[in-house]
Formats: structure tokens, C-alpha cells, sequence
């Protein structure tokens, strides 16, 4: 099977319009009504397709990235299987192709007007949007994460090919009661003239067809219950509330509708030392009324393992005391917050007769009297913050 980029005529770098542009001018080279009974131009078309299919979304294209054809198959894109007829194709890329009726196709514009270009029917009914949220602590937020998740959902029906028709027969009959186009029209006529009046066909629901022979497996619904476990990457640096969406990887739809897409909600989940502001974490930090007046060097938990800390002799409480790039990544940036520790001093509580023997004798030492209008008053505000590198 030829690779996926090669067929494009892109390379492995090539951004997401790239790829849409590749595949929209070989889509429009190989078009079947430029290339009416060309078998070659066919293939080519429905190759195009394909690559396009796996290359556009993100998700496909890093499995496809990482295992090749293997990756992504049996999610739509299976050696050629993908595409059973021309019309999948543009009921896929109805962004490209133009979808609704007389919505602007790039054939239109390149043929001359609408009507021309080939009007792409909906066909089924679009499988939805799936939520999940994802719980991620903040040491996976901060060094981003591979997560496999298991999702309960609607799949393609197997057996039928996501159609709802029993395999090996002949599918689908365009609906006698629309002739295939999907809507009826009521005429009425009346003293004022004549009115029409366009409603969807209630035999095929829109779709123009209707089906032969009913699977067994899906009760002509082309899809069934089933779960799929989804590899997703978690870049560094999420927020809490953002959303990953990874397309055409929600509910399958029904008889051929197109995938819907799963959209995961990042939770943050709360950190046992922690508290996260922006890019900067807080820890608060507790030291004794011994340490506090002698210094000392303590270890402090981060996020990536414990690290040593000094306090200087004399630290005041309230002191908030800087470790630098300790804290989370900047989302597709190379900046990183600090951990920020705030020091409190224990002030001694339930003491012994002896240690308020010891306290007494020390009460009214000048040291031991406070002076705020040096340290931790209004001139000593600004100057809160002290640096330490570890
Ligand atoms: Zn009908
Ligand atoms: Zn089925």
C-alpha cells in the first residue's frame, strides 16, 4: 500500500491546509465528472481520499505516524475498504465537497455554478458529538501525559460496513416514494396560484434510499454498541477546563452518517501540597520557632521529587520564597512558571513548665522583641520575595 504522504505529493512536516490543499487539487484532477469512465482517475480519486481521510485528523495521522497502515486500521480507513463507493467520499468531506444543497463546493466554482459539481445527498444520520472529562494530576499536567482511555460508544456495524444492509446483497434501492431525491412535493393549487410545498420523505427519512435486505447484526441501524480505546496525547501545560478534541472519534453514525467527534475536557485534579496560580504553584511551608530564629535547611516536596531549601537565620512568616522554573510549563512555550514556598513559623503551643521557664527568662530580651518597621511591616512589603536557587 503506498504511503499516505506520498499519494498527497506532501511531506511529513506538511500543516493541516497544507494537506487540504494537496488533496484538493487532486481531488478536483481526479474528479469523476472530469473523468467520466476512467477507471485509473477512479482509483486515484478514492486513494486521494483515503490519505486525506487519515492525514486531516490529527489523531489518525500521529497513529499513522507512529505505526503506519497498521495504525489506523479498521476506524474507516482499512486498506481501501474505507471508501466502498464515490459517494462515501463526498458524504465525508463535505467541507471540501460542499454538503447541503447549493453549499458553494469547490466544484461548483471551478464548473461553473451550482448544479454542476456533483450534489453530495446526506446520507444516514450523523453519529454526535461524544464529552468525557479526563482527571490529570498536576505532576502529568506538568510533564504532559500519554493516556489510553476507554471509551463506551457507537461503532460502525461490522458485518455490514456501517450501511445497515445485509452484506453480500445488493444494498440499497433508491425510494420509490421520492425517486432518490430525498424530499416530496406538494402542489396545491388554489384561487391565489399555485403553492409547492417540500417536506423530507418519511419513507427513507431524507435519504433517497431505502434498504433492501435489513442487517441482523445492527437492525439496519450501521452501527452497534461497542467501546474503543483511544490513545490520546496530553501536551505540558494544560489547563484545567481546556478541551482536546480529536475528530471523528465520537458515536459512528447511522447507515453511513458521518463520525461524530470526542471532544475530553481536561479536570484538574487537586494537588495534596499544592495550589496552582497560572504557570506558578504554592506550597506552604512549616518551620519551627527553632529553625525560624537559627536557620536551617529543610526539604520541600515539587513536582519533580523533594528538594532542599535553606532558611536563613531570622526568617519572618509570611516570607514567600521563589524556586525557579519549578513550576508548570507554559502550553506550546518554552516558559515555566516557579514553585513559590510561603513560610510560616510554628509558634510553640502545650509547652512544658521547663520550656516556659526557658521563654520567661528570654520575654523581655531586646531580640525578642519585634520589630515590624524593619521586617515583615509596610517597608518590607515589596521586599517579600527572595530568590533561592536549589
Ligand atoms: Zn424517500
Ligand atoms: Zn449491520
Amino acid at each position: 500500500m503506498r504511503d499516505y504522504y506520498e499519494i498527497l505529493g506532501v511531506n511529513k512536516s506538511a500543516s493541516e491546509s497544507d494537506i487540504k490543499k494537496a488533496y484538493r487539487k487532486l481531488a478536483l484532477k481526479y474528479h469523476p465528472d472530469r473523468n467520466p469512465g476512467d477507471n485509473e482517475a477512479e482509483t486515484k480519486f478514492k486513494e486521494a481520499a483515503e490519505a486525506y481521510e487519515v492525514l486531516s485528523s490529527p489523531e489518525k495521522r500521529s497513529r499513522y505516524d507512529r505505526f503506519g497502515h497498521a495504525g489506523v486500521r479498521g476506524n474507516g480507513a482499512a486498506g481501501g475498504a474505507g471508501f466502498q463507493d464515490i459517494n462515501d467520499i463526498f458524504n465525508a468531506f463535505s467541507d471540501i465537497f460542499g454538503g447541503g444543497a447549493g453549499g458553494g463546493s469547490i466544484f461548483d466554482e471551478v464548473f461553473g455554478g451550482a448544479g454542476r459539481g456533483r450534489r453530495a445527498r446526506r446520507r444516514g444520520r450523523p453519529g454526535g458529538d461524544l464529552r468525557i472529562k479526563l482527571p490529570l494530576s498536576l505532576e502529568e499536567i506538568s510533564e504532559g501525559s500519554e493516556k489510553k482511555i476507554k471509551v463506551r460508544k457507537f461503532v460502525a456495524c461490522k458485518p455490514c460496513n456501517g450501511s445497515g444492509a445485509e452484506a453480500g446483497k445488493e444494498g440499497y434501492s433508491t425510494c420509490p416514494t421520492c425517486q432518490g431525491m430525498g424530499e416530496v412535493r406538494q402542489v396545491t393549487r388554489s384561487v391565489f396560484g399555485q403553492f409547492v410545498n417540500v417536506q423530507t420523505c418519511s419513507d427513507c427519512q431524507g435519504e433517497g434510499r431505502t434498504i433492501n435486505n435489513t442487517c441482523n447484526e445492527c437492525k439496519g441501524e450501521g452501527r452497534v454498541k461497542g467501546e474503543e480505546t483511544i490513545p490520546i496525547t496530553v501536551p505540558a501545560g494544560v489547563l484545567d477546563g481546556n478541551y482536546l478534541t480529536l475528530r471523528g472519534a465520537g458515536n459512528a453514525g447511522v447507515r453511513g452518517g458521518t463520525v461524530g467527534d470526542l471532544r475530553i475536557e481536561i479536570e484538574e485534579l487537586p494537588h495534596k501540597y499544592f495550589k496552582r496560580e497560572g504557570l506558578d504553584i504554592y506550597y506552604d511551608l512549616f518551620i519551627s520557632f527553632p529553625d525560624a530564629a537559627l536557620g536551617t535547611e529543610v526539604e520541600v516536596p515539587t513536582l519533580k521529587g523533594r528538594a532542599r531549601l535553606d532558611i536563613e537565620a531570622g526568617i519572618q512568616s509570611g516570607k514567600l520564597l521563589r524556586m525557579r522554573t519549578k513550576g508548570l510549563p507554559e502550553l506550546n512555550g518554552n516558559g515555566r512558571g516557579d514553585q513559590m514556598v510561603r513560610v510560616n513559623v510554628w509558634t510553640p503551643r502545650d509547652l512544658t513548665e521547663e520550656e516556659k521557664q526557658f521563654f520567661e527568662e528570654y520575654r523581655n530580651s531586646p531580640s525578642f522583641v519585634p520589630k515590624p518597621e524593619t521586617e515583615g511591616g509596610r517597608k518590607s512589603f515589596f521586599s517579600k520575595v527572595k530568590d533561592v536557587f536549589t
